[in-house]
């Protein structure tokens, strides 16, 4: 018997383990609750619920496969080892099948995992699947990890011009098993089940995260290029949360991005090629992982801003989570994140730079609360995202370089549409006042909505000094 060991990779379509599991013989799949773990990770309730939802229908499709889904609780993840050889034992599992995950406590686990099965003659394989692009395998030519982004995408051309990575054959059915499925809990402790409306908004199974897509690479990738930024149109994939929780793989994406633009990657639609070139930030944010691990640490990647003097504001902190900051671009994205989510990219750059530099507090307060109510949370592309706005990280904004909120608003919300919509209170300012209510409100503000909690250039000021009085700072 081969057991396929499902995380982050809920899908039958291209899922690498799943068919070599099935190549090798008769397969049963399992899938570990770990509500201790997750809490210990920050997983958001919105995303256990998705991965549950998900569960369910990736059960259906197993089915068709005669695979049953097993359903087994290890509350962390040093219980994994036990729960895994005890279910071994019991079905006479010969090999057991995964999909490799990059974080540091999940290769902790594997590696624990695959010592107390080859301890009892039980093999145990990780497949790349994730990523397009095994990490250690993407490296400058003194053989280590790439800190720039665009030296990595140069390598990921040259490897994608060598070879394109193929999508995995999927297995025909197998005879069916005297083995039952269990049940897929609906809810896991600790975790809040979240709103119809935010459900409603993604879907899951597979058949939704392909025809998204179909539908993107169709319509939309063309236009990628020159509507990414503007948080009012549907100018992106919105496939992160299915990227993330692997109910489409990178292999995929990549697909069928490529059959609309004859196959190239590097030339042809601009629109596509931008796509791509985020896939690889993807992957460069998942190298960089494993690469330097301190990150998976929380620790900065640039050491020296370990000694960032980072304000202890525990008022503005709350104000800037509770969407009350007085700048409606921050607050209107954080009302977005808050009722759906997810939150646009350029949004995420403007509320995380605003975060650590203007109110200058710890990005790792933002990085964990981005954690704790993102659909799509992933270490790596979160840990990344917030290094790069706050200037801790690699390849990231220099730290002199420093959004001003009210300007990025008029560029990426012209006419004020997505402020409008979060922000209802708003409704009656024109296009040029909802993006600065306070000057429309003169002394008495907007009725409803409060003044902007700091002074823009003030703080902007304030940010400056205090990386310039960092010991080895990056050079203005
Ligand atoms: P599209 O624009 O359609 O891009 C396609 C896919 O490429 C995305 O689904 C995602 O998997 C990947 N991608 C795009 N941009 C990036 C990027 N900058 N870094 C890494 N991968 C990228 N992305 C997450 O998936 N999870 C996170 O937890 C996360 N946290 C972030 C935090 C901050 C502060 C910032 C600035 C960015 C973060 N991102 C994160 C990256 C990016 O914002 C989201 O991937 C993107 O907004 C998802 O929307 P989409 O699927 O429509 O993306």
């Amino acid at each position: 018997m081969q057991l396929l060991w499902l995380r982050s990779d809920l899908r039958v379509h291209d899922n690498t383990a799943l068919t070599a599991a099935m190549e090798q013989g008769p397969t049963l799949a399992v899938f570990l609750i770990s509500p201790g773990q997750w809490l210990r990770h920050d997983d958001a309730a919105c995303k256990v619920d998705f991965w549950l939802r998900n569960l369910v229908e990736l059960e259906k499709a197993l089915g068709e496969l005669n695979v049953p889904l097993l359903i087994r609780e290890a509350d962390t993840w040093d219980k994994a080892p036990e729960v895994l050889l005890q279910l071994c034992s019991e079905h006479a599992v010969q090999c057991v099948h995964a999909n490799e995950e990059y974080g540091i406590n999940e290769s902790r686990r594997d590696q624990a995992v695959q010592q107390s099965l080859e301890s009892t003659g039980i093999r145990f394989h990780n497949h790349l699947d994730q990523l397009l692009f095994r990490p250690g395998s993407i490296l400058t030519r003194t053989g280590g990890y790439f800190q720039v982004f665009s030296q990595f995408r140069k390598v990921c051309y040259a490897r994608l011009h060598e070879a394109m990575p193929r999508l995995v054959r999927m297995p025909d059915a197998q005879q069916p098993l005297s083995i039952g499925s269990d049940a897929v809990p609906g809810q896991a402790e600790g975790f809040a089940t979240p709103s119809n409306t935010l459900r409603e908004l993604w879907p899951a199974g597979e058949h939704e995260a392909r025809q998204r897509l179909a539908e993107f690479s169709d319509e939309q990738i063309h236009y990628y290029q020159s509507e990414r930024d503007f948080p009012a149109k549907p100018g992106t994939s919105q496939l992160s949360p299915y990227l993330a929780a692997g109910v489409i793989s990178p292999r995929q994406c990549l697909h069928a991005a490529l059959m609309g633009n004859n196959g190239e990657f590097e030339t042809g639609n601009t629109g596509t090629v931008t796509w791509i070139n985020e896939l690889l930030w993807r992957e460069f944010y998942k190298h960089i992982l494993v690469g330097y691990p301190r990150v998976s640490r929380h620790r900065a990647f640039r050491p020296e801003t370990e000694a960032v003097k980072w304000r202890n504001a525990p008022d503005e902190l709350a104000a800037w989570q509770e969407a009350r900051t007085g700048l409606p671009i921050i607050d209107a994205a954080m009302r977005q994140l808050l009722e759906t989510g997810w939150m646009h990219n350029r949004l995420r750059m403007i509320v995380a730079m605003f975060l650590t530099k203007n109110l200058l507090i710890d990005w790792r307060e933002g990085e964990r609360f981005f954690m704790r109510h993102l659909i799509d949370g992933d270490l790596a592309a979160n840990n990344g995202g917030w290094q790069w706005s706050s200037s801790t990280g690699t390849d990231s904004a220099p730290y002199f370089r420093i959004f001003n909120p009210l300007a990025q608003s008029e560029k990426f919300d012209p006419e004020g549409r997505f402020l409008k919509h979060w922000l209802p209170e708003l409704n009656t300012l024109n296009k040029k006042e909802v993006h600065n209510p306070a000057l429309a409100g003169g002394l008495f503000g907007v009725a409803n909505y409060p003044s902007p909690i700091v002074d823009l250039g003030k703080s902007r000021a304030r940010a400056l000094a205090a990386f310039k009085a960092l010991p080895h700072r990056q050079p203005a």
